[in-house]
């Protein structure tokens, strides 16, 4: 494992993929430093997310006219990377670089086919002391294991938002997981998202690590309580989406173009959100779930057990597993 610490070799880039050239937002006419700056305080932060903007978006985040904001998108679509229309081949290439990190629970990597994938957002949604953030540090950990055990030999980037990483508690898995504590932290990229602008920002950076570093895992803990937070009246509804919205895609690039696995937690309200009543489903409503592949609703039984249901798949039957939290992580 240490001989793949730093740079990414060329024999891993068939797990990993090259990324494409990024083009500045300076780059594109129009756009000066104080522009480029108030769009990526406001999420843009590649042209891909210009080019697929509305105007009265633009216009209003960079503080410039319509019309202007126009020839920007129209820009930004010329130079931007938009994809494109690619052979069937080429999909199930990159399907079969396809990568599984164990959650260490074997019923709840059944439950998620084989465990979790890369290149798709799987969620864990759940109230308070369901298992969220201690499997994400599970999870943090297993993605360092030789592919045999479990793992990808990759390292992670660990997006906390409320302040629930704890180096202790990786220490303890590591060592029930059979590696060395330190090396596990120090495969672990911690950075506070102190807001959700400041979150969204973290991917971008996330890209700049992910092309040293094999990055494989990329958690976001919690995804929602920001947008929550931030985002309280009724008539905030549709921009609290659109930036959610906006955060998942770039979460869900980061996977493809890295072909690693993005785990993000949700919390379940026990009190009623004003804009999702209903205090069983996860917040972010049908914006989380037409992103998120795979997700987990997570609840408590009889301590230290709890229980995942697997809801809404593309491919796989819903079922439920039964997991226990231990002084050592997750375990059966
Ligand atoms: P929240 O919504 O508040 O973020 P969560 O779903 O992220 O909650 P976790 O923090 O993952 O909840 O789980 C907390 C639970 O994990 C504790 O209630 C306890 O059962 C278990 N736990 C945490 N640390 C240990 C430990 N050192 N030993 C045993 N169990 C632990
Ligand atoms: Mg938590």
């Amino acid at each position: 494992m240490p001989s793949k610490s730093t740079a990414r070799s060329a024999g891993a880039s068939d797990s990993a993929p090259e990324p494409r050239p990024e083009i500045a937002l300076e780059d594109l006419p129009g756009i000066g430093t104080t522009t480029a700056e108030k769009l990526r305080e406001s999420g843009y932060t590649d042209l891909m997310e210009l080019a697929v903007a509305s105007p009265g978006d633009v216009a209003e985040a960079a503080e410039i006219g319509v019309a202007i904001a126009q020839k920007i998108i129209g820009e930004a679509r010329r130079k931007a990377d938009v994809g494109g229309f690619e052979p069937g081949t080429t999909v199930l290439e990159r399907r079969k670089r396809l990568g599984r990190i164990t959650t260490n629970s074997k019923a709840v990597d059944e439950l998620l086919g084989g465990g979790v994938e890369t290149q798709a957002i799987t969620e864990f949604s759940g109230e308070f002391g369901t298992g969220k953030t201690q499997l994400a540090h599970q999870i943090a950990v297993d993605v360092q294991l030789p592919t045999a055990q479990g793992g990808l030999e990759g390292e992670v980037v660990y997006i906390d938002t409320e302040s629930t990483f704890r180096p202790e508690r990786i220490v303890d898995m590591a060592k029930g997981a059979g590696l060395d504590p330190e090396g596990a932290l120090a495969k672990i990229h911690v950075a506070r998202a102190f807001n959700s602008n400041h979150q969204m920002l973290l991917v971008a950076k996330a890209q700049e690590l992910a092309r040293e570093k094999p990055i494989r895992l990329l958690v976001v803990d919690s995804l929602t309580a920001h947008f929550r937070s931030e985002y309280m009246g009724r008539g905030e509804l549709a921009p609290r989406q659109q930036h959610l919205n906006r955060h998942l895609h770039e979460l869900l690039r980061f996977g493809d173009t890295y072909n690693a696995a993005i785990v993000v937690t949700n919390q379940v309200s026990s009190r009623p959100d004003i804009l999702f009543g209903d205090p069983t489903r996860p917040i972010g409503g049908n914006i989380v779930a037409h992103a998120a592949t795979y997700r987990l609703y997570l609840r408590k039984s009889k301590p230290p057990k709890r229980i995942a249901r697997l809801i809404d798949s593309p491919n796989l039957p819903e079922g439920e597993a039964v997991y226990s939290l231990t002084g050592e992580g997750v375990r059966d």
